[in-house]
């Protein structure tokens, strides 16, 4: 057993800290104010690696492994948790592309994402339910040698700011999961209309719905084989859930610290507020749960390293940390008083980006009911 990073992660991770430190944290609330997507910080996290952790050298990538990547979201969380979400997207697309889209596609898209000037959505969700994940209604008929789209795909981060995104839609409509495709589809593709959300927090990263009318998408725009989109995608799945754990645990550590500071510096009754153990306490409390996520998290990219099974893992890291990190920054408001309450403070912020982590990529509900499913076997639960 070893638990140490090598001497390259140690290195990658301390630079993305004063990256976040000095380019990302500065920005993270105005970005939140205006609600618009901000070009420039893409380009400058693009010049770091941070879109290309997963992408192959060979198509512009870094070409890290797994946990080297969960280093450089869980940093990057600590200056700006909302454009992580861009992190979140490259990676997806960099690991489902990188393995299953044809070399056209993976030369035409994968380089640019990788250097910013292109980004990708992952629009799996219809309105109907999000859970049911299989569920896909959204058409995909062939002729000849294109497909013919109609649907509608909801919920889809980055929707306005992105070129394109990697639809999955049924081109078998008996088959349940086995009936399913992905294609690469552009978003300036006649037929599609965007739409987008008033979120309560991740606003500047735009989610929406996307209509789809009789959109032509040619047949080597497939990922994967016909029909055979839904297993990689699960598996692409457990690898960002453990991602986003990380994500979460690197917004909640950086308000952890900043709480530390406040309370140690805030003087009540004569005294810094940080000597009552009603306020240190829960902020140990918090540390220790944190830390003890963080390193499930990493065992978890590890095990998805060593080619080994994750999926029970992964959805714990998903299922469990973002509640875990609602709790740290709700004590973390509150010790921040008044304080914590406006809009002075990143903490409140923070407590609303988060939140959407509660809810996508899985909800906790089904996060346990794939935990459930490997505990107890898929024919008793
Ligand atoms: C910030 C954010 C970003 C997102 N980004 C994307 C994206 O980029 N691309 C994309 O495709 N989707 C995205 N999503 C959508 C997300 O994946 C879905 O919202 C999620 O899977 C839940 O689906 P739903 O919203 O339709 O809820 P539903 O499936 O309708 O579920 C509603 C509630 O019922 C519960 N429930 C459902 N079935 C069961 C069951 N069998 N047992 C117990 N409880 C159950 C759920 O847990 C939930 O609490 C995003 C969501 C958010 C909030």
């Amino acid at each position: 057993m070893d638990f140490s990073f090598t001497e390259e992660q140690t290195l990658i991770a301390s630079s993305l800290r004063e990256f976040a430190s000095a380019e990302l944290l500065p920005h993270y609330a105005r970005h939140d104010r205006t609600g618009t997507f901000p070009r420039d910080v893409w380009q400058k996290m693009a010049g770091m690696g941070l879109f290309g952790l997963r992408v192959p050298e060979a198509y512009g990538g870094q070409e890290f492994d797994c946990i080297t990547a969960g280093l450089a979201i869980e940093e990057a969380a600590r200056g700006d948790f909302n454009l992580c979400y861009g992190i979140l997207n490259s990676s997806f697309a960099g690991d489902l592309l990188g393995r299953h889209a044809s070399e056209a596609i993976r030369n035409d898209w994968l380089r640019p994402m990788a250097a910013g000037e292109r980004i990708l959505s992952v629009c799996l969700t219809e309105p109907q339910g999000g859970s049911d994940a299989a569920n896909i209604r959204t058409r995909a008929e062939r002729r000849g040698d294109h497909y013919v789209l109609n649907g509608e795909k909801s919920s889809i981060t980055l929707l306005m700011a992105g070129d394109a995104g990697i639809v999955f839609a049924r081109t078998d409509p008996g088959a349940g999961a086995k009936g399913v495709s992905a294609f690469l589809v552009p978003f300036d593709s006649p037929g599609i209309a965007r739409q987008p959300y008033q979120d309560m927090g991740a606003k500047c990263i735009v989610r929406g719905s996307m209509f789809l009318n009789d959109v032509v998408v040619p047949a080597e725009n497939m990922i994967g084989p016909e029909n055979g989109a839904f297993g990689p995608v699960m598996q692409t799945f457990e690898y960002t859930r453990a991602l986003i754990g990380l994500m979460c645990i690197g917004a909640t550590m950086q308000t952890l610290e900043e709480t530390i500071a406040y309370a140690r510096d805030r003087t009540a009754f004569g005294q810094p507020i940080s000597k009552n153990q009603g306020v240190s306490f829960p902020v140990a409390e918090w540390w220790g749960r944190l830390t003890m996520a963080r390193w499930h998290c990493y065992r978890t990219l590890w095990l998805r390293h060593q080619n080994l099974p994750h999926n029970a893992e992964a959805a714990v890291c998903k299922g469990m940390i973002p509640e875990i990190c609602m709790g740290a920054l709700q004590d973390c408001l509150i010790l921040h008083g008044h304080y914590g309450y406006t809009q002075d403070f990143p903490v409140e912020q923070r407590l609303r980006d988060v939140a959407g982590q509660l809810i996508a990529d899985g909800t906790p509900q089904i996060c346990k009911i794939v935990i459930a499913r490997q505990l107890f076997g898929r024919e008793s639960t």
